[in-house]
């Protein structure tokens, strides 16, 4: 298809569901360098701004045991479910789910083929949803589903094998067919969006048309969030030029190049050639430096071609030069040597960087980013190191983890990304923590860093402002600072 209809059959699609701005539209479909087809900006674009809206074609349950079982009507988890009165086969949590306009469809089209499950409910049935959702879709959407198949590897129809063996009645052949391809689409284009339901957020599986074409950026130039009614908004993280493509990634950014490139070719079946990969140095980062073997020696080990698989490294300061193979060795040793760490608690994870982790790899190594990032995650978050179980010494190594992960995202020139306002999240509460214990001890208000910590707060904001993931304490609009009062906080 060419990228001018795909352009068109895009504007339709976010026209009937209301999500069309007309001739403000910021984007523009065309041929990549990238490979394939990508989306590009028609105009330049500053930083934070909306570049569009989008809504999925066709969404439902994760197909894997721990997102399931779940309500398809709601998609409330953990409440008792009952199956479906009028035997579609499906497990539901009420009368009122029950006859919701999003379970009609797909209960006429269950009972039709006759499930075997009898009076109860079929888990199999409940991970197949997504592809029998999609029966639902008109000619229209149909196309827009099928531009997306790709013929490149094997198409894997695992949940539409499972739905066959649960069902009297087999689907037509066309309709068969048309599942076994949203399928596959699913499983290369698919994003994982969420439900919030009460308090809790159900992980969902969609296919948005518009974030589809993005292509994978080492350095991507978006953010994105979905709201509570999985609808997809993506933004700009940093100012975007007319012509640039633009991107996001399909991979953990703190990753290093050996194991981005890895993961992407793993799983996205393509190799990144990015600025971010062909530089040794990964822009300033070093994320994949190793310490040298030779001793005394205080240089770090770098890919001499990162774009080569087999490439060998080469030392800093004394150029002692590693085969790939014992590159690969070191690697699998350190790693699993990080593994068995990652299941203890955040202070024995400390205790691990600072005895054994520091010696074994330098301090730039993205082992030690994950951990670090580790630790942010339960400090303060996780039973046993809720706030106030935490020491002091607790609070000044979160502190100082948040400060280092914040400084790499910005030699990382990432900039406006959703790590950036969770970290400041994070590091704003730190501080809240620190100062409030203070407050108590000295009795005295008026404490230093009032403004770093309001700038935190602000950036956490405006990064993280409707996304249904945000922090739970998040406040949604933020007292008055000079930056806050020039932002809109209803936009977007
Ligand atoms: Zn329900
Ligand atoms: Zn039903
Ligand atoms: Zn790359
Ligand atoms: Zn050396």
């Amino acid at each position: 298809m060419e990228p001018e209809s795909m352009t068109r059959m895009l504007c339709l699609h976010l026209e009937r569901n209301q999500l069309s701005n007309g001739e403000a539209r910021t984007w523009t479909v065309q041929k990549s360098p990238l490979g394939g087809r990508g989306l590009f900006a028609v105009r330049d674009i500053a930083v934070g701004e909306l570049l569009y809206v989008d809504a999925p074609l066709v969404v439902g349950p994760r197909a894997q045991s721990k997102h399931l079982p779940l309500c398809p009507g709601c998609y409330k988890t953990g409440c008792p479910l009952f199956p479906c009165d009028r035997g579609c086969g499906l497990p539901i949590c009420s009368t009122v789910c029950e006859s919701s306009s999003t379970h009609q469809n797909e209960c006429s089209i269950l009972k039709s083929w006759k499930p075997t499950c009898g009076s109860s409910w079929s888990m199999d049935l409940l991970r197949a949803l997504v592809p029998i959702r999609a029966l639902s879709l008109d000619n229209q959407q149909r196309e827009l589903i099928n531009f997306f198949q790709s013929n490149s590897w094997p198409q894997r129809t695992s949940e539409l094998d499972i739905l066959k063996k649960n069902i009297e009645i087999q689907p037509e052949k066309n309709e068969e067919e048309f599942m076994a391809r949203v399928c596959s689409v699913m499983d290369t284009n698919a994003c994982e969006t969420a439900a919030f339901v009460g308090k809790s957020v159900t992980s969902l599986r969609g296919l948005y048309p518009m974030i589809a074409l993005q292509n994978h950026s080492c350095r991507p130039n978006t953010r994105h969030y979905y709201n509570s009614e999985q609808i997809l908004y993506v933004l700009a993280t940093v100012p975007i030029k007319k012509g640039d493509e633009i991107t996001m990634t399909y991979t953990d950014l703190f990753w290093d190049t050996k194991l981005r490139r890895g993961h992407l070719a793993a799983t996205k079946h393509f190799f990144c050639n990015c600025s971010r990969c062909a530089d040794p140095l990964e822009n300033g980062s070093l994320l994949g430096a190793l310490r040298c073997a030779s001793d005394r020696c205080t240089g770090n080990l770098l890919a001499i071609q990162p774009l080569n698989d087999e490439t060998p490294w080469k030392c800093t300061e004394c150029g002692l030069i590693m085969k790939n193979r014992q590159i690969n060795s070191i690697r699998s040793g350190l790693s699993s040597i990080v593994e068995e760490v990652t299941y203890k608690n955040p202070r024995q994870m400390m205790k691990f960087i600072k005895n054994e982790l520091s010696i074994l790899v330098p301090a730039t190594n993205y082992l030690m980013v994950e951990m670090k990032l580790r630790i942010i995650s339960s400090l303060g978050k996780t039973d046993k190191f809720l706030w106030p179980d935490l020491t002091r010494d607790d609070l000044t190594i979160k502190e100082k983890y948040c400060r280092d992960l914040l400084s790499l995202i910005k030699t990382l020139k990432w900039g406006e990304c959703k790590m950036k306002g969770l970290i400041s999240y994070e590091l704003y509460r730190s501080l809240e923590e620190r100062d409030g214990r203070e407050k108590r001890l000295i009795q005295q208000f008026e404490l230093k860093g009032d403004d770093e910590k309001q700038n935190l707060l602000t950036t956490a904001v405006l990064i993280l402002k409707n996304d249904v993931t945000a922090p739970e304490n998040l406040p949604t609009v933020i007292s008055v600072t000079e930056k806050a009062k020039e932002v809109d906080f209803n936009q977007a």
